[in-house]
């Protein structure tokens, strides 16, 4: 196997992101980052058949010593509870886990989550090393260290800035993600793109069919360049006090949607949270080109791309203007100056917008209705 492709994140605790085919095999790539002999390996039902045991006897292979307990939750976004959270206080007391000790995240963002915020909490933080196994998550969620939980109140209320010890993803677990996660992972893919580099988006209109095929290099190639632009990010404005709020393209309109459908993404009936960045990356574009900041052209590249990757970019039918603004005034990303817009001027250019009239945001959520 040649060398993983890699990518150093900065800032007070750096670390590594591994990228390649096949590293959930490879015990000396997973054990690099474990300092003590207990191993809680946390997973969910659909990914721990699938590379859970294979993680397990590479581990093992590498260090003979490990103690290694396993923490298993069902799969889905409505499981990432402070109840889980609580059943994972007990596996790590069960293990005899001491300071030393590493939760290791296997599964998507959910996974990731709720295992990095045990990791957080347990004996006041230990070490947490990400398997991502979505897209989503080798491209988001597993690098900045952020970790929560959802409460009945919210998504993500209760949570932590917790960095991982290390990132390992291995592009071969994406061959058995359902095709629909794959397309949510890549439009956070397209994000990086339209926030940083419109060179990145002409590659991946050239590479769409091998991404789509799940081409391990050309997998790869996203995943590191994501993870750069986000390891960039994170490195300047690590609690997202500034910069680090341009992630959040697509995202205002996105989560207003998202909660407008009652977050059924995962039942069928919705948008999951990829398919509402899209359509929310659309408005965004759009509502840039209305109020004079950006050319059209680029708002329209930008659609077929999402097309192409077989993503939505049309507001579902059902939603209402007038509730998805109401919405947004209540998005925490909120405040006293009102809706904190990222748009753009242009692909690869975003920025951030305060003042935008509601009239205009009114009359781009009305002309996008998905046909
Ligand atoms: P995300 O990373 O998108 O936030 P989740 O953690 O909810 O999401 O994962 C999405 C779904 O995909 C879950 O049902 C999860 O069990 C499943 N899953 C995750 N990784 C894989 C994989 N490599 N192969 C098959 N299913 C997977
Ligand atoms: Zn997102």
């Amino acid at each position: 196997m040649s060398a993983p492709r890699t990518v150093e994140v900065g800032g007070a605790a750096p670390y590594t992101i591994a990228i390649a085919p096949g590293l959930l095999d490879d015990g000396h790539c997973l054990a690099a980052g474990i300092r003590g002999k207990h191993v809680l390996l946390a997973s969910d039902a659909n990914v721990a058949p699938l590379y859970a045991d294979g993680v397990e006897a590479a581990l093992r292979r590498a260090r003979p010593g490990l103690a290694i307990g396993r923490f298993v939750i069902p799969p889905g976004e409505h499981e990432k509870t402070l109840v889980r959270f609580g059943e994972a206080m007990g596996a790590l007391a069960a293990l005899g886990a001491t300071r030393d000790a590493t939760v290791i995240a296997l599964g998507g963002g959910v996974v990731g989550d709720l295992a990095g915020f045990a990791a957080a909490c347990w004996m006041r933080g230990i070490d947490v090393v990400q398997l991502p196994t979505t897209l989503l998550a080798m491209v988001d969620s597993s690098v900045g260290g952020k970790t929560a939980v959802d409460l009945p109140a919210g998504k993500n209320l209760v949570g932590a800035f917790h960095p991982p010890r290390a990132v390992v993803a291995d592009t071969r677990a994406l061959r058995t993600l359902p095709k629909r996660e794959l397309r949510a992972g890549l439009a956070e893919v397209v994000k990086y793109g339209a926030i940083f580099d419109a060179g990145f988006l002409d590659w991946l209109d050239a590479n769409a069919d091998a991404l789509l095929a799940r081409d391990d290099a050309a997998l790869a190639e996203a995943i590191a360049r994501s993870c750069e632009f986000k390891a960039d990010v994170v490195a300047r404005d690590p609690r997202e006090h500034g910069d680090r709020a341009l992630l959040n393209f697509g995202h205002t309109f996105g989560h207003a949607i998202e909660t407008e459908q009652g977050y059924a993404g995962t039942s069928g009936d919705g948008l999951n949270h990829g398919e509402a960045v899209a359509v929310g990356m659309v408005l965004a574009a759009r509502l840039s080109t209305a109020l004079g900041l950006a050319p059209m052209a680029d708002a329209v590249h930008l659609q077929a791309l999402l097309q192409r990757f077989g993503l939505p970019t049309g507001m579902p039918a059902g939603l209402a203007p007038e509730r998805l603004l109401a919405r947004m005034r209540l998005d925490k990303k909120a405040d006293a100056g009102g809706i904190r817009f990222v748009l753009w001027d242009g692909a690869g250019r975003a920025r951030l917008v305060t003042g935008v009239g509601d009239a205009e945001v009114l009359a781009t959520l009305a002309d996008t209705r998905s046909s």
